[in-house]
């Protein structure tokens, strides 16, 4: 028996819950009337259900949805959830041209999950850059690195960064290997993180997988990140202690592959 998640308070008005697959972080933002913006929600349906009940008992109600980005842990859903699920555009296409492959990949993984809810995203206006719900601003930074349409969020009254599927301690940089530049956008997309942290003042990143930071382990991860882009660039053998993990040893050799291209 694994235990179920539960919500810890993190920042103001903000809450993650940890899973038990992949160390995948859920992040609730609360509004003072009891509105929840969930990101990233996940992963098992047991897991879902803890917090759908949790997120009932502590009275919030959950109007609104944000993925970070298309791949499927950060695209599940509960049927006690309303409101629109948003996403960027660009991950929104990206969710639909690979629909099937991910409903397949969730079976495999974590069987169980409703198709229906699977996946049912809303692509933000192009030009919307905060997210459109009632409760405190969640201001949306688009950055092309990871995935197709990866996007981070920033909470300036809880100065906190919702990083997604970048800036973690245990996961190295996960390039988009389909992209043309995957180096180059993940450089860029780093800049873009360091900057939107700066305006913000963010003292608290929160990773999609991994742990919640300070912003001293914030500047600390993004070096780390740098580090490891700028050996794969050189050739060099990275140093980097989350390579000791299986499944990562094995990204990093494709990432290899994709550069010899
Ligand atoms: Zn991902």
């Amino acid at each position: 028996m694994t235990a179920a998640p539960t919500f810890t308070q993190v920042a103001p008005g903000t809450w993650t819950a940890t899973a038990n697959i992949w160390t995948s972080l859920t992040t609730a933002v609360i509004s003072p009337d009891g509105a929840c913006l969930l990101v990233d929600p996940g992963i098992s349906v047991a897991e879902l259900d803890a917090l759908a009940q949790e997120a009932a008992e502590r009275g919030w109600r959950v109007t609104a949805g944000f993925s970070t980005h298309p791949h499927w842990d950060h695209v599940l859903w509960h049927a006690a959830w309303d409101g629109p699920r948003w996403a960027t555009a660009e991950a929104v296409e990206s969710q639909e041209r690979t629909r099937d492959a991910d409903v397949a990949k969730a079976a495999a993984t974590t069987p169980g999950h409703d198709p229906a809810l699977f996946g049912r995203l809303t692509a933000l206006p192009p030009e919307a850059d905060e997210i459109p719900w009632d409760g405190p601003q969640a201001v949306v930074v688009r950055h092309r690195a990871h995935a197709p349409g990866h996007a981070a969020l920033v909470l300036p009254h809880a100065a906190t960064l919702l990083a997604g599927d970048m800036l973690s301690d245990l996961e190295i940089p996960l390039l988009d290997t389909d992209a043309a530049d995957p180096l180059g956008d993940y450089w860029a997309a780093l800049d873009t993180l360091e900057r939107a942290a700066a305006d913000h003042r963010v003292n608290t990143v929160i990773p999609g997988h991994g742990h919640v930071g300070d912003s001293a382990e914030l500047a600390r991860r993004i070096a780390a990140d740098r580090r490891y882009l700028d050996a794969l660039e050189q050739g060099r053998e990275p140093d980097d202690d989350r390579l000791r993990t299986p499944w990562l040893a094995e990204e990093h050799r494709a990432h290899l592959a994709r550069l010899r291209r």
